[in-house]
């Protein structure tokens, strides 16, 4: 895709710092990472974001994360791994569909949030049959 940052990646434009890549995903350092290891998983084809992803290609971009994952613990010994992918307005800021594995330590300064909301039964069944309806 023309002006996509990650297809000129892909298409050796712009240089990068590459982990592991077969013949549908290619992984990479971010360029400004949160923490020591943090790596971008993205598969070959320019799909936007998890909405205009295919079962086909999710399944081949998901199956090379645990090599990679395993590969950044045994090099660093993080205490643990974040995968986060940002989709649309709460932080996308590449289009093209992308895995960030963020290897944790210790003290590091990156920051996720859960915010415990208390439903009740009522609602929890209202929203499962909401969603369960648009499957
Ligand atoms: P997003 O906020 O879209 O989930 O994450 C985009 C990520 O891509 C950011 O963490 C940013 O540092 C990374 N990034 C943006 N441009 C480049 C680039 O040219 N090379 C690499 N390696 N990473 C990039
Ligand atoms: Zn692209």
């Amino acid at each position: 895709m023309k002006n996509c940052i990650f297809c000129k990646i892909l298409d050796g434009q712009i240089p990068s710092y590459k982990i592991y890549e077969d013949e549908y995903v290619y992984a990479f350092l971010d360029i400004n990472p949160s923490t020591k290891g943090h790596t971008l998983v993205i598969p070959k084809e320019h799909v936007i974001d998890i909405y205009d992803m295919d079962e086909e290609t999710a399944a081949k971009t998901f199956q090379a994360i645990p090599k990679i994952a395993s590969a950044i613990k045994k090099a660093f010994n993080p205490i643990g791994l974040n995968i986060v992918n940002n989709n649309q307005k709460p932080h996308q800021v590449v289009f093209h569909y992308h895995i960030h594995l963020i290897p944790r330590y210790e003290d590091d300064s990156f920051k996720i949030s859960f915010f415990n909301n208390e439903p009740t039964s009522e609602e929890l069944l209202d929203i499962k049959e909401k969603i369960i309806a648009n499957l």
